[in-house]
């Protein structure tokens, strides 16, 4: 909730002062390493943009008497405007003003990142003032080259084969949709960070899609090492949560996540991939990367893109909510492993110390059995739990306990 406070109302742009403002207050929190893109730079298909700042952006009427600033609200204008000052008719100003009629008494959120266009976002309630034939429009932006900046949170894990945990970062003056997303990757990075883990956990904040794409086109060679990945927004409000699945769908991470949220809440909702809602996972798990990434986030919600997703939308309660939510998830896919048989004919539980009094515990003494039928080397543990319908964490403390006495080997 610092994090929020501190930095929600940022103009975190993409390429701009806010976004890397953000992002060394959050470098305090976790430790980051920086990559920097410059402005021009191909990456694939696409170009790093300038960076853009902006110093001033007016609406006044032929008299002067100003009708709009920029000063009242961040989103009052078009991210990645072009500068403009001239006079206009209430037709061309028009065609250069966006509203959200559904929301009259918000400003939407717009961005022309690649269109160089200008435009100023209004209240939709506000337009009716707007009743004269002529007004200045006057804005004062700039461009110049820059640095995309992304940052990288790795945590060493026994093995090179990574998760990778994504959130964007970019977007000015709003909360649920980014920054709840960042805020519950934060505390979930620090976590891992204080306990041991099998795989490396890269932690990255990104600008959406370019940052993903610059981040991957400059630094080819680690997309092998990438098994997985979770994409996080929209965790702070109140709606339930949403799954979004993999392109595969049904990798063991899908799984997981499915078998965690249904275990966990009444209400959510699974979608294939691209249903729900479109983020960085196009890029992850696109043409020529293709790691499995799931995305998790609280969809839709009604202050979407608009000045009503401000702080009073989102709660701790819901942030929380969900990064235990993820937590699990994550705690299952790094401690899950395949085992595989190493002994013949049933095993000899009392001689072993592993027999259960069916009078103490009928189900798990019926368990056992079946569980050693499981061990030919094609099923996880948590595959084991979910075909038996079992705790996770009681067929790995019985695993665990075959892996002592070497009964079992464990591969990934
Ligand atoms: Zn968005």
């Amino acid at each position: 909730m610092q994090l929020i406070d501190a930095t929600w109302f940022m103009r975190r742009d993409i390429v701009s002062s806010g976004y890397d403002e953000a992002l060394r207050y959050i470098s305090k929190l976790i430790p980051l390493k920086i990559h920097k893109i410059p402005s021009g730079t191909k990456c694939w298909t696409w170009v790093v943009p300038e960076k853009w700042k902006i110093h001033k952006g007016f609406i006044d009427d032929i008299n002067g008497k100003r009708i709009l600033d920029v000063k009242e609200h961040p989103l009052h204008i078009v991210s990645y405007s072009l500068p403009v000052d001239k006079i206009v008719t209430r037709a061309e100003l028009f065609r250069h003003i966006h509203t959200n009629p559904r929301r009259p008494h918000a400003i939407p959120f717009e961005f022309k990142y690649y269109e160089r266009d200008w435009g100023f976002c209004v209240q939709h309630s506000r337009l009716k003032k707007f009743n004269q034939k002529k007004y200045r429009v006057f804005i004062d932006s700039e461009f110049t080259k820059g640095s995309l900046k992304v940052g990288d949170c790795t945590i060493k894990g026994e093995v090179d084969d990574t998760i990778v945990l994504v959130a964007h970062l970019c977007h000015p003056a709003m909360v649920n949709d980014d920054l709840a997303g960042v805020a519950v990757l934060i505390d979930i990075a620090k976590q891992l960070r204080a306990r041991k883990n099998h795989y490396t956990y890269k932690i990255l904040l990104v600008p959406e899609t370019i940052g993903s794409i610059a981040y991957l086109s400059q630094n080819e060679q680690i997309i092998p090492k990438l098994k997985c990945g979770l994409f996080f927004e929209m965790l702070g409000s109140n709606g339930s949560h949403a799954l979004q699945l993999s392109r595969q769908g049904n990798t063991r991470l899908d799984r997981i996540a499915r078998h965690v949220m249904s275990k966990r809440f009444k209400k959510s909702r699974v979608g294939a991939f691209r249903t729900i809602v479109g983020n960085d996972e196009l890029v992850f798990n696109g043409p020529g990367v293709d790691i499995p990434m799931i995305s998790i986030s609280r969809y839709p919600y009604p202050e979407y893109h608009t000045s009503d997703d401000n702080p009073s939308i989102i709660s701790e309660k819901k942030l929380i909510e969900s990064r235990e939510f993820v937590l699990e998830i994550l705690g299952i896919l790094d401690r899950d492993f395949v085992p595989v048989r190493k002994f013949k004919g049933p095993i000899f539980l009392s001689g072993y110390d592993l027999w259960i009094d069916w009078r103490v515990n009928d189900r798990m003494n019926a368990n056992l059995d079946r569980i050693m039928c499981c061990l030919e080397g094609d099923q996880s543990a948590f595959d084991i739990s979910e075909k038996l319908n079992l705790e996770f964490v009681v067929v790995l403390d019985f695993l665990d306990k075959l892996y002592k006495k070497k009964l079992i080997s464990k591969k990934q």
